[in-house]
Formats: C-alpha cells, structure tokens, sequence
C-alpha cells in the first residue's frame, strides 16, 4: 500500500495564531485563561489547550470578573466585543486577519446603505459573527433554493460577502445566481473563501485524481474540513472525515493500493503522523508528499502578547 500527503495541509496561519494566542496568554497571565467557543473546531486542539489551563465557555457570563479571557479565531458579533468591553476583562481577540476583513467588508456595504447577502452555513461561528457585524439589513444564504426566496427592500442596493472556509465550487453557484438576480449586487472582492481553504482545496482535488481513498483529519465541526471530503468525493473517490486513526475502520482500506491523507486548517500534524504510522503498521511501504507548497504564511500577534 502506498500512502501519498496532500501538500498543503493541515494548520493555517489564522490557527497558528489563535493557538499561539492561548498559549502566550497562558504563559504570561497563568492559567486559567477562558476561551469564548472552541478557540478553533477540532477536538484534540481544545483537548490539548484544556490541559494546559484553557477554560473554554459558551458565554461571557460564565467568565469571572477580572479574568483573562480570549475570543475564538471565527469572529464575533460586535454585541459580544461591546459586553466584554464593558466588562472587568483583560480580553485577546484571535479573530483570523481574513475574517476580519470580511466584517470591514460587511460595515462598508452596510455603511453605503447595501443590504449584506452572507453566502455560509447557518449556526456556524463564524457567520454568526459576520452578521452580527451590523444590525439590520443583512441575511443568510448557502443555497440557490435560499437565494431564489430572498425578499431584499431595494434589489439595486445589494451586496455580498462570503464564509471564508466554503467550499469554492458550491460559491460560485451561488454567486452565480445571486449575481443573475441582483445584476447591480456589489461584492469588495470576488469571493472571501481564504487562501489556506483554496490551497488546501485545490491540493485534495489533486490528490484525489491519484488515489483510491482519501482520510481526512478533521473533526465534524470543521467546516473547511468537511469541504475537503466534499471535494474529494467529487473526483469519484470514497474519502472518511476523521478525528485520528482511532476512527478508521479498517474495511475502507480493502483492496486500497493507494491512501491519500490530508488535515483540515485546525488539524494538527501529529494527528496526520498518526494516521501515517496506523497504515504502516497494516502494511504501508511507500510514504510520499505530493509536490506542493508549504502553507509559510504567518499572521502577527494582538499587541501585549510578544
Ligand atoms: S481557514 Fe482561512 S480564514 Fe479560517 S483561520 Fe485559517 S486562514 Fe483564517
């Protein structure tokens, strides 16, 4: 069996720094340190932070007075910046730099009087936090269905913004059909899907046209992991999301001669690693990286934690 890794994979630069941020906090101010939501969607992320002292919590409210407390790498709402604000808190926002600028995007559309469209899943964090950006004038879509009941007050006053972590196919449909219902719709940029998504998207694509099987490390909250098993799937090959190699069943593997692996943008590389060493010992004997590049792309950290 031949096992080939996607390249890029796994950890981007917004993860690297919402972790580095915990950890930092952690570091300086000791532990606890609370965190508002899952600092990134993966489980043995959170586990190993929680270890290390994070406290993480669904609501301010169950942060103590006087604490340390840090926002997740998914974004906002700006009700939420304005309680902890006002708040006996010292408070570190791990926002990922590209979610940021989807919410300056979402201001000044709103700003020009634009009702905001955000193309994304319903309930997940981060479009959560784009909406609550603005107070009215803005609304929800991920599919055509949802785009063709849209009622808008003013049809030539409209624009869009999109989840950073979609999946780019699935978008360009539904910009596609937004752009043919609302001719003037506005967007700052093409379409906000992230550089690490697109890259890592592009790479399983790739990997998929060479293998019989693709495992995917991610845990099921992961948006941008579950895409690249979408995308996988797309080139025709049977492909699992999975937290480590404790969740392969061994019968995906039958018959298999070539295994791509790949990791979602909050999945750590030992996790990847682990995976690796279960197919070796079940008879791997060749481990390749795809040609590709590394993901070098690092965001600065919030002052007060250098
Ligand atoms: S996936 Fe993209 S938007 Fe999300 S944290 Fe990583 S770099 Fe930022």
């Amino acid at each position: 069996m031949k096992v080939v890794l996607a390249q890029p994979r796994g950890f981007c630069a917004g993860v690297n720094r919402a972790i580095t941020i915990v950890e930092r906090a952690l570091a300086l101010y000791g532990s606890p340190i609370y965190v508002r939501h899952e600092i990134v969607h993966n489980k043995t992320v959170v586990e190993e932070l929680r270890q290390k002292g994070a406290i993480f919590v669904d609501h301010l409210s169950d942060v103590p007075d006087g604490s340390t407390v840090i926002l997740s790498a998914h974004g906002v709402p700006k009700s939420v910046k304005m309680i902890a604000a006002n708040r006996n808190l010292r408070v570190f926002d791990a926002v990922c730099p590209l979610v940021m600028k989807v919410h300056r995007e979402v201001l000044s559309m709103h700003a020009q009087g634009l009702t905001v469209i955000v193309i994304g899943h319903e309930g997940h964090a981060e479009v959560e936090g784009t909406m609550g950006q603005v107070d009215d004038n803005i609304y929800r879509v991920s599919t055509p269905e949802e785009v063709q009941a849209l009622v808008v007050p003013d049809e030539n006053k409209v624009g869009y913004v999109t989840q950073t972590t979609l999946s780019t196919d699935e978008t360009q449909k539904v910009i596609a059909l937004l752009k043919s219902r609302f001719p003037a719709i506005k967007s700052l940029s093409p379409a906000d899907i992230c550089y690490a998504t697109q890259t890592r998207q592009e790479a399983v694509r790739e990997l998929a046209k060479q293998v019989d099987i693709v495992l995917v490390i991610g845990s099921q909250t992961s948006s941008n992991s579950k895409r690249l098993r979408d995308k996988a799937e797309l080139e025709g090959v049977k492909a699992y999301l999975i937290d480590s190699a404790d969740d392969i069943d061994p019968t995906w593997l039958d018959g298999c001669e070539r295994v791509g692996l790949t990791a979602g943008a909050s999945a750590p590389e030992h996790l990847v690693q682990g995976v690796v060493e279960y197919l070796k010992a079940r008879g791997a004997d060749s481990i390749e990286s795809m040609p590709g590049r590394e993901d070098r792309i690092a965001f600065p950290l919030p002052s007060g934690l250098h």
